[in-house]
């Protein structure tokens, strides 16, 4: 299939209106009043941020996942997106269809539509960049850089399932060996993250920062302190794990060094936000109503260290601020 029959056929039926057929240069929308604009790029490179030959639905399906979860740490919510294709040669119709087709469910479970973008193709691999628009009223969305001494650290869902389906999915061993179960659990986690916009409104309401993991938790942590000139400590018996992640630690020699695992691993897609102890008894009765879980799992504090604290309150390894994994 080539470019323009792929625009065509696949592409086109994704537009919205602002998309204009994609049959002209550029998209155009008329922004509401009262909204700010909220726009988040993200670009995956094959054999870098998903595995070789994933031309399909899943690494659509990622894309725009990935990128709605920036758009959920910052308590927009999404309206259209911007896409950018670069094809390696003879990927066949059935995996761009596939790849459209993975498009197309994720804009109907998140209600959003294609505005424009561009397609190329490439001799090196498969590279993907999608820009979502996201709209937040004026002067709402949460930043990095505004937490404060003192107040509680929380976090959505659960940490580590997206870093045992990254094991999974590019056949490393795991042991001990998991059940079917586990492994359907952990590849969704990776495959699918589910981009927690259920929660902006609690966030515009009590969060002073926020941020969506995808660099490890303890990193992303350590990006809303370094921004807001602090340190924190975090309770890692705190730390909301899946089922058959508790059992795979558990299972795990040195837990210590497993837990150092999940927290640094990221892919999760959960949202770690910050907030005064203030309004812990009104978060913890919020975000029951909202069908996603949130757990505190330590606090902002004076100094620049993300300090990881075992069961017994000691402290066992600390990341200094500004940590990078490569
Ligand atoms: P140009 O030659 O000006 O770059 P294109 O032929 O690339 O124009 O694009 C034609 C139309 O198709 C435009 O509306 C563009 O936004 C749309 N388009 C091209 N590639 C994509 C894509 N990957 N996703 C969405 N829209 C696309
Ligand atoms: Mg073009």
């Amino acid at each position: 299939m080539d470019e323009f029959e792929f625009i065509k056929t696949c592409l086109a039926p994704l537009a919205g209106p602002e998309g204009l057929k994609l049959q002209d240069d550029a998209a155009v929308m008329t922004p509401l009043p009262g909204l700010d604009l909220i726009l988040a790029t993200d670009t995956m490179v094959e054999g870098v941020h998903f595995p070789n030959g994933h031309y399909g639905g899943d690494t659509a399906e990622r894309l725009l996942r990935v990128n709605l979860s920036d758009l959920a740490a910052k308590t927009g919510r999404p309206v259209g997106y911007l896409l950018s294709i670069a094809w390696p040669k003879n990927v066949s119709a059935e995996l761009m269809q596939g790849f459209a087709s993975g498009l197309r469910d994720v804009q109907k479970a998140y209600d959003f539509r294609l505005y424009g973008g561009d397609t190329v193709s490439t001799s090196g691999p498969m590279v993907v960049t999608a820009t979502l628009i996201g709209v937040v009223p004026e002067g709402q969305m949460v930043k990095r850089a505004e937490a404060q001494a003192g107040d509680d650290i929380w976090v959505t869902g659960s940490i580590g399932d997206a870093c045992l389906g990254l094991k999974y999915v590019t056949g490393h061993d795991i042991t001990p060996v998991p059940d079917g179960e586990a492994l359907w659990l952990w590849e969704e986690a990776y495959l699918r993250p589910q981009p927690r916009l259920l929660i902006r409104k609690l966030l515009r309401k009590y969060a002073s920062a926020s941020i969506d993991v995808s660099d490890g938790l303890l990193a992303d942590i350590g990006h809303i302190t370094t921004a807001s000139k602090l340190g924190c400590k975090i309770y890692t018996a705190d730390v909301p794990l899946s089922a058959p992640t508790q059992k795979w630690l558990s299972g795990q020699g040195d837990s210590q060094k497993a837990i150092v695992e999940l927290v640094t691993a990221g892919d999760d897609y959960e949202i770690v936000f910050t907030a005064s102890p203030d309004h812990k008894e009104d978060i913890a009765r919020e975000y029951k109503n909202l069908g996603v879980h949130v757990a505190c799992i330590g606090q902002c504090m004076t100094g620049n260290d993300v300090t990881l604290l075992d069961p017994n309150n000691k402290s066992f390894y600390a990341e200094p601020a500004g940590y990078k994994h490569f």
